[in-house]
């Protein structure tokens, strides 16, 4: 039975995956702020931990997945000061925050599914509804002493947890002469982090919370990290399996997890970390002041199936930067446009054991997706079998025979009427006519395929969206 092998950040090498249940991985995937829809480079990091799932699935574990929802305490800043990010929303658009909240986490979900990411089964937690847990942590860390209060809240101590910066060998002096520009000169280091914080009093002249709870030690809500360390603990337990996330919440965020996780608990929080890297937007970081923060609406709207954008991803390595363009996203609708056509072409005979083994050792070598790509274009190529082709799929989730099905279904009557009339001029070797009729088949956004004897319409990837 062939290993999987994954980088583990921890260790900042390839290890052999050796889950702590032989038959159940557990998973915890950081999941979306909703504040805002998700930019294509949010949804690289949910296309990973995807293609991370379909694998363990296909070398036959169970997963237990979570992602959670963070719908109250991510600031603006990312640090410990600002305007709670789904609270300035709601500001701004006059609505509640839980109004903000839900409409985001249903764009984010239907994101999901237009990306044909598995959802069965995963748990989403929402980080509202766990507050009871996060305090519970809370009050440990400051029974143990890894925790003090300052006027505005509960600040973890980092200078108490030895193992702080580990994961990714953070230079944590490095990283305080960044924290220096916060004006908060009441933490004892510049690294500390906030676990709990007050909200505003009545008369600061601050604008009151729409989001706050009752505390032991005064009103407020959680600090960013917690919720993280309280949500996997109740699902998953501790130590679990893998965590991921995008490299950048390796130096903060995923430090102060495993910080607050393991002083609390004297368990290591998770075995496994992994990474996935950035997108850039026509070589430029993703950002709302240049406009190029794209979502899967606006792919739509510029008539880019979200398939074609999985099929984009898995072009490059999870941990290889990657430069999107409307260039390359349209080479690579094409691409798969031309797998879905050719593949009711394909015999339905045996499974291909040889491109088996390689998928295999390919995805299982630290999910080599560009390399599991060219091995399905390859199979087309070599027209192997119709199941060979969906046991690749199983992994890279393009979902080639469903788009196939869709193609080829319900063409308007008018278009039939249309085929059988090209088809019969071209019978008659009548070629002015069979290209004019071509061509206006076409310009309705519908493809034809010749046949010897007849032909066949199929839809565009473009027009089923
Ligand atoms: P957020 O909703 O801001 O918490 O981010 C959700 C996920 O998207 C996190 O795992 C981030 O690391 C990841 N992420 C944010 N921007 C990018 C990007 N440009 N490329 C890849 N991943 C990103
Ligand atoms: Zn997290």
């Amino acid at each position: 039975m062939m290993q999987i092998k994954i980088h583990n950040t921890l260790s900042g090498q390839k290890e052999l995956f050796s889950p702590i249940n032989p038959k159940e991985v557990r998973m915890y995937n950081c999941g979306p702020t909703v504040y805002y829809f998700a930019h294509i480079g949010n949804m690289r990091a949910y296309v990973f931990a995807d293609i991370l799932r379909k694998t363990l699935e296909y070398f036959d574990y169970r997963v237990k997945q979570v992602i959670n929802i963070t719908d109250v305490g991510h600031l603006v800043d990312d640090g410990d000061a600002g305007d709670d990010k789904v609270e300035s929303t709601a500001k701004k658009e006059g609505k509640s925050a839980t109004e903000i909240a839900r409409f985001y986490e249903k764009a984010y979900l239907a994101d999901l599914i237009d990306l044909n990411i598995s959802t069965e089964n995963t748990i989403f937690p929402r980080a509202t509804e766990h507050i009871g847990e996060q305090i519970e942590i809370i009050k440990i860390l400051l029974e143990k002493g890894f925790a003090y209060q300052t006027s505005d809240g509960i600040y973890f101590d980092t200078s108490k947890f030895e193992g702080y910066g580990k994961l990714g060998n953070i230079n944590i002096s490095e990283q305080k002469e960044g924290a220096r520009v916060e004006k908060n000169s009441e933490k004892i280091n510049s690294t500390d982090f906030a676990l709990w914080k007050f909200s505003p009093k009545a008369d600061s002249g601050q604008p009151a919370r729409l989001q706050e709870w009752p505390s032991p030690w005064g009103r407020g809500f959680p600090g960013w990290h917690i919720e993280c360390s309280a949500m996997s603990r109740k699902y998953l337990d501790q130590p679990f399996d893998i965590h991921t996330g995008g490299i950048d919440h390796i130096p903060v965020h995923h430090n102060n997890e495993i910080a607050q996780s393991e002083c609390a608990f004297d368990a290591p929080l998770a075995n496994y970390w992994l990474h996935n890297a950035f997108i850039t937007v026509e070589g430029e970081k993703m950002s709302k002041s240049l406009s190029n923060t794209y979502t899967i609406s606006d792919l739509k709207q510029r008539k880019i199936h979200p398939l074609s954008f999985r099929h984009w991803l898995l072009s490059g390595h999870y941990r290889s930067p990657m430069n999107f363009t409307w260039d390359s996203v349209l080479g690579s609708q094409k691409a798969l446009e031309k797998l879905v056509f050719e593949f009711s072409n394909l015999p339905n005979n045996e499974t291909d054991e040889d491109t088996i083994n390689q998928l295999k050792e390919f995805v299982s070598d630290d999910l080599n997706t560009p390399k599991t790509l060219a091995l399905l274009h390859e199979a087309f190529g070599q027209k192997k079998s119709q199941k060979t082709i969906s046991e690749i799929d199983k992994v890279l989730g393009l979902n080639i025979a469903k788009l196939a099905n869709e193609v080829a279904s319900d063409i308007p009557d008018h278009i039939q009427d249309l085929k059988k009339e090209r088809d019969l001029v071209r019978h008659n070797k009548n070629w002015q006519k069979s290209d004019e009729l071509r061509k206006e088949i076409e310009r309705e956004g519908f493809v034809l395929e010749d046949k010897e004897n007849d032909s066949i319409i199929k839809k565009t990837l473009s027009s089923l969206i």
